[in-house]
């Protein structure tokens, strides 16, 4: 069976163009880049080659690019350094829906004597500016979010947060991780000072990433070691993931005007298409300030795990909540922390498009799923005939927040 992949916001099909980039860099040219010799100086003008690239993509100078395994290991880092460079200062601020390689950082350093301001958002999943000026002070180290969420694809407004941020001398980082590739950027006009990307959400392989960081900004290294990346991130380079992520870059700088284009049709015919074949569905997040590949729907009534199940079964691939927190059956903080009634909760799956997606494959998407949807809503306890029972329960649920 073919697969119909849809959930890009987990992971991305490596760009074949990347995989031939990359692979002499795994055969033919195995030297060590800090090597004195030409073996290794070859290799070394490989990676600068990709500093370069990645530094077009964002916008920046290639010497505020430093080379990561993953977007994890950026967030980290960032978080890490900016609270070091204001070591007297021990607040910070962050979202209550960011992606867990940046809360779970935060709820360490709450052990450690930080005191973490996480700030709402509204029902469409927005953040309240006025919410955020009240909570800055002269002891914020530092401001945290996301560019675009992951599992709603709604995107923060982050210049007026960093222009906030700057007011109160905090460092500014964000976790661009579903936006480098998907929208433009560009850090020689931003407030933002560290800013982190991850190569397999841009058709580069798993493993690598990037830290932009803004020149001056005073950093220190998270890994320490060797001088490797001017001394901001020891560990032999990972040279062929290096040059993949360059690749890819210089692929996405390419491909990204028309990708938007295209897969904001492809996303609006699937989401509209849905919404008038099923009743009881909707779309969650703000539908205007969104990742233009990303739609998350809530069909009432049924659970989205039993909905991936069904759709698995057709080869297609979509997601409940982040692949991070799957199988908790815990339903998406995300969605939580937007307030969004039980069954809506329990019955979102989000599609996330990339520029591989086809006509033909929504199609097939739009041709199952009212079926789909009908039957588990046959077999559901909590259908609209259900609905007092229902109203009980939310209240029950919406009691307990
Ligand atoms: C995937 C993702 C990450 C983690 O990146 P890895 O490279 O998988 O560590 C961080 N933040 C967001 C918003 C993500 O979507």
């Amino acid at each position: 069976m073919t697969v119909i992949y849809l959930d890009n916001n987990a992971t991305t099909k490596v760009d074949p163009e990347v995989v031939r980039a990359m692979l002499p860099f795994l055969t033919e040219f195995y030297g060590n880049p800090s090597s004195m010799h030409t073996f290794g100086g070859q290799v070394g003008k490989a990676v600068k080659t990709a500093r370069s690239q990645v530094a077009q993509l964002l916008g920046a100078e290639d010497s505020e690019i430093v080379f990561t395994s993953c977007g994890t290991e950026g967030n980290n880092t960032a978080i890490r350094a900016a609270i070091a460079a204001q070591p007297d200062r021990k607040h910070i601020i962050t979202t209550a829906v960011e992606h867990p390689a940046v809360l779970n950082v935060y709820k360490q350093l709450e052990k450690q004597g930080y005191t973490v301001t996480y700030l709402s958002v509204d029902g469409k999943g927005q953040l309240d500016l006025m919410e955020l000026e009240a909570s800055l002070t002269g002891n914020t180290a530092l401001v945290s979010t996301m560019y675009a969420n992951n599992e709603t694809g709604v995107v923060f407004p982050v210049e007026r947060v960093g222009q906030l941020a700057k007011e109160y001398g905090a460092a500014f980082h964000v976790d661009a991780v579903q936006v480098a590739g998907k929208l433009p950027l560009d850090m020689k006009t931003s407030t933002i000072d560290l800013l982190t990307i991850s190569g397999h959400k841009l058709h580069a392989p798993k493993g690598i990433g990037a830290l932009y960081v803004r020149r001056g900004f005073r950093f220190r290294p998270f890994l320490l070691g060797g001088h490797q990346e001017r001394g901001r991130r020891a560990g032999t380079e990972n040279v062929p993931g290096i040059v993949a992520l360059g690749k890819a870059a210089e692929l996405e700088s390419l491909h990204m005007k028309e990708a938007i284009a295209r897969e904001r049709q492809l996303r609006d015919r699937l989401e509209q298409s849905l919404l008038k074949a099923i009743p009881d569905c909707e779309v969650n997040g703000d539908r205007k300030q969104r990742l233009p590949n990303t739609t998350n729907i809530g069909f009432k009534y049924i659970e989205g795990e039993a909905i991936l199940l069904s759709l698995n079964q057709y080869g297609i691939c979509a997601s409940s909540g982040s692949a991070c927190t799957s199988g908790s059956l815990e339903p998406s903080h995300v969605l939580r922390a937007m307030g969004l009634p039980y069954t809506i909760l329990h019955g979102s799956i989000r599609f996330s498009l990339s520029r591989y997606t086809t006509e033909a494959e929504v199609d097939r998407v739009l041709a199952v799923m009212p079926g789909i949807v009908e039957r588990l809503r046959a077999l559901s306890p909590f259908n609209s005939d259900a609905s007092d029972w229902l109203q009980g329960r939310e209240e029950a649920v919406l009691a307990t927040r």
